[in-house]
């Protein structure tokens, strides 16, 4: 891509009222534009990091079995009355509810266990139909009181949601590990360290779930956790009498951090609501064993930017980067460097590398370096007069720079 045509351009200052990292840096960056508290638009370099996050979730999650599918996010007030959750007090204070011109109610979707279940009441299903695994990646709404997170808390935001449909407890629970084993690999592929932390399940069950945090100075929750990474649990189930470890008797230690993932073994409650059934080997009526998984890829984008980042800028983990290669060219107005630039951008795009070309002719070199860092590629590869027949290349999360041809920058890169 040439940085020439790029929008919109880096900005210097922060955003009023940004307190966030990753607000701050993704905003001036040009990856998210703020509509509204909460209220975020991807722009083209956010676009393309949601979706390296959403296809590295896609494949692991395939690899379980999972059908990826879309579902509707207006949903009829029936459906949530069945299972009971339309009249939820605790549902009541984060569902957007309206009434269109009939004065017939609806909400806009913050999950989607109702309509997959639903969904799954009108098929009729035996016993042999399940397992069942169900995810898509779509907008979820909630209504924040207060949204100051950046984009790691919005009133709408993007995630992927997982359901999946069992005959028994046992083939829930082991899909249950399957997926939460799953989890680990996607984050250790974007590049995130998590914990998972055993929690309440809030407004989807009684039962406890997990979460997957990572430690984060700026986070919002709390952990209470023991550093031979056997225990970890969060503020609300956590009983404040403990003090030491209850598997290996080390001390608990505390820190904050951000949720960016969370399983839920449902169990039966939204099968005999919802009075959704499959029918065993005799033909007899019995209920769906259920569980959901969520991760929220733009949530996901925010901590990376917490996470990854120094003073000049963000510096993204290579598998998630808008671009693998920052391409800068100064003293473009020479026309032998101009055409020199010019195919190794061609050449770099032969070999299949993301390259974004900063080709502007009028920016001071100093002004280019700083959006390198800002925008934060993993590799800056500069060609100007001072470089010869060489690159310098130099690595984002490295302070020094090193002269290479372009097949010693292949091999680098
Ligand atoms: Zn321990």
């Amino acid at each position: 891509m040439l940085y020439s045509n790029y929008f919109p351009k880096t900005q210097k200052q922060d955003p009023t009222s940004a307190e966030a990292v990753n607000h701050k840096y993704l905003v001036r960056a040009g990856f998210i534009d703020q509509l509204m508290s909460g209220s975020w638009t991807l722009l083209p370099f956010g676009q393309r990091v949601i979706q390296k996050i959403n296809q590295i979730i896609r494949e692991e999650l395939n690899q379980t079995g999972a059908l990826e599918m879309a579902l509707p996010l207006l949903h009829p007030k029936e459906i949530w009355a069945r299972s009971g959750r339309w009249d939820d007090l605790k549902v009541d204070e984060i569902m957007y509810k309206l009434k269109d011109k009939n004065d017939r109610e609806y909400c806009l979707s913050f999950t989607h266990e109702e309509i997959v279940m639903d969904l799954l009441g009108k098929h009729n299903l035996s016993y042999k139909d399940l397992p069942i695994k169900l995810y898509q990646f779509s907008t979820k709404f909630r209504n924040e009181l207060r949204a100051k997170s950046g984009i790691m808390r919005g009133r709408e935001f993007l995630m992927k949601d997982l359901y999946s449909a069992h005959t028994s407890e046992e083939d829930m629970l082991k899909y249950y590990e399957e997926v939460k084993k799953s989890y680990l690999e996607i984050f250790k592929r974007i590049g995130l360290d998590v914990y998972v932390v055993e929690a309440a399940g809030g407004v989807f069950t009684d039962r406890n779930t997990h979460e997957f945090q990572v430690f984060n100075p700026a986070g919002e929750d709390t952990i209470y956790y023991c550093e031979n990474g056997d225990f970890a649990e969060n503020e609300e189930i956590y009983d404040p009498k403990l003090t030491k470890c209850p598997v290996c008797g080390a001390e608990i230690k505390t820190i904050k951090s951000t949720e960016v993932g969370n399983i839920f073994p449902l169990g039966t409650k939204y099968s005999q609501k919802m009075e959704v059934y499959y029918k065993d080997e005799n033909g007899e009526n019995q209920p769906i064993w259920f569980a959901s998984y969520g991760i929220g890829p733009t949530r996901v984008m925010g901590i990376l930017v917490e996470v990854f980042h120094d003073d000049k800028g963000i510096i993204w983990p290579e598998a998630v980067a808008p671009f693998k290669v920052h391409l800068v060219g100064l003293d473009l107005a020479d026309q032998a460097i101009k055409s020199k630039v010019e195919k190794t951008y061609k050449l770099l795009q032969v070999e299949g590398i993301e390259v974004l070309y900063d080709d502007r002719q009028d920016i001071s070199p100093g002004e280019k370096f700083a959006d390198a860092d800002l925008i934060g590629l993993p590799y800056r590869v500069v060609i100007s007069k001072r470089t010869g027949d060489k690159l310098e290349v130099k690595r984002r999360d490295k302070k020094d720079t090193e002269f290479l041809n372009f097949e010693q920058l292949l091999k680098r890169i």
